[in-house]
């Protein structure tokens, strides 16, 4: 089972960042650690058991059929808001409490323990402590390595403490470093994203994300853009970086195996690859989402709520809907679209297939068929085309 972990504090609102979080100046790291506790202790009244290290399941990509085995290490996965904002001891309880509470004892050894960072938050003390309990896996907020790009991000760290940040985890001895970048930002803050992306690759992260900046309602950039003060992103802007990111990391070795996912071999996300190809999952925290495989929930969005419905011994539950097998299709499509799996060519008709090679969207090896880098730019119309749904996504 995958097993994540929603810490929803930060110490400010990034400008275009609309997740679910709290901002705190001091956080409260102790009512955290036990709002998670009551939460697995009110679950497993239902009983629910995880981080089992292989489990039968249902696939839900098009290929994958029937009750398999399938041997996958289980993972954890601590997302925010910012968890580099727990103090690592708060971390070392809930790994400990979560492998108590599993089904059959683990080894963390055996799991992929990824922590979310902010580079502010990176020092060797809580880098020797994330090692010490378990975490094995860094993903970095880097986002930019321009200064002024930060400060309108809204960032707390600046461009030279990135490098210094990835310094300390190795020396704390993290092998498995994720750097994430955000691309196509407006016009008139001139960022080079080819400079950014090789100062990234300079500092040979094992794994990057790289996300498109989108105006999210209710954001600082929203605001923004709908006063004037700075323009909304720019598709053909989109594309170029986009491209560009892709020419930069194939020449440097990694290879795209999501629409915004490129790692070095054997470094991909088992986390995040488990939620692209249906398995099932576990989410606990504010606004963490579950899955079983049919069923879908997801819990109440506001620390406060969640909290208080949790220390009650209520179910922090907002609300679930069980997929129906033409939302589990859809669903597939989108899966394997999305990734370097793509889809069996039988999924897709004769005449799509045609047009996507003659466009330069998709490829066919091994029975499958797999967007390229042009084919992702328009991964959601392809989707919306093969699946007849207007909107899914
Ligand atoms: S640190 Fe991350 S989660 Fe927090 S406000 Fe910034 S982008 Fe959002």
């Amino acid at each position: 089972m995958h097993l994540y972990l929603h810490v929803p504090f930060c110490q400010r609102r990034c400008s275009y960042c609309d997740f679910s979080i709290a901002v705190r100046k001091t956080i409260p790291a102790a009512e955290y650690v036990a709002a998670i506790r009551a939460e697995v202790e009110h679950g497993r009244g239902a009983g629910p058991i995880f981080l089992t290290p292989a489990r039968p399941f249902r696939g839900a990509s098009p290929g994958i059929s029937g009750e398999q085995w399938v041997d996958v290490p289980p993972t954890i996965y601590f997302g925010g808001g910012t968890p580099s904002l727990l103090p690592p001891d708060g971390v070392a309880s809930l790994l400990t409490f979560l492998l108590d509470a599993s089904a059959r004892r683990l080894s963390l050894d055996a799991c992929e323990v990824t922590l979310e960072a902010n580079p502010e938050d990176v020092t060797r003390a809580s880098a020797d402590a994330w090692r010490r309990a378990g975490v094995n896996r860094i993903s970095l907020g880097s986002q930019s390595f321009d200064d002024r790009v930060l400060r309108w991000m809204h960032r707390v760290h600046d461009a030279a403490r990135i490098g210094e940040s990835v310094k300390t985890l190795r020396a704390a001895g993290f092998d498995n470093i994720s750097l994430d970048l955000i691309f196509a930002l407006p016009q008139d803050l001139e960022r080079d994203w080819g400079r950014d992306l090789d100062q990234a690759l300079a500092l040979e992260p094992e794994h990057l994300s790289l996300y498109g900046l989108t105006v999210e309602e209710r954001t600082p950039l929203a605001r923004w853009v709908s006063r004037g003060a700075t323009q909304a992103p720019d598709d053909d802007r989109y594309a170029d970086e986009y491209l560009l990111a892709h020419e930069r990391l194939a020449a440097r070795g990694y290879e795209f195996y999501e629409v915004s996912n490129a790692a070095r071999a054997g470094r991909i996300s088992r986390h995040n690859s488990a939620y692209w190809t249906g398995r099932p999952y576990l989410g606990l925290g504010p606004a963490a989402h579950s899955f079983d495989g049919r069923r879908r929930s997801w819990n109440k969005r506001a620390w406060e709520e969640y909290r208080r419905a949790v220390s009650a011994g209520e179910s922090p539950i907002e609300s679930e809907e069980v997929l129906t097998e033409e939302q589990r299709r859809i669903e597939s499509v989108y899966l394997g679209l999305r990734t370097k799996a793509g889809l069996p060519v039988a999924v897709v008709p004769s005449d799509r297939r045609a047009a996507w090679a003659a466009a330069g969207w998709g490829e066919e090896s091994d029975g499958r068929i797999r967007l390229t880098a042009p084919g992702w730019l328009l991964l959601d119309t392809l989707v919306r085309d093969l699946t007849g749904v207007p909107s899914i996504l």
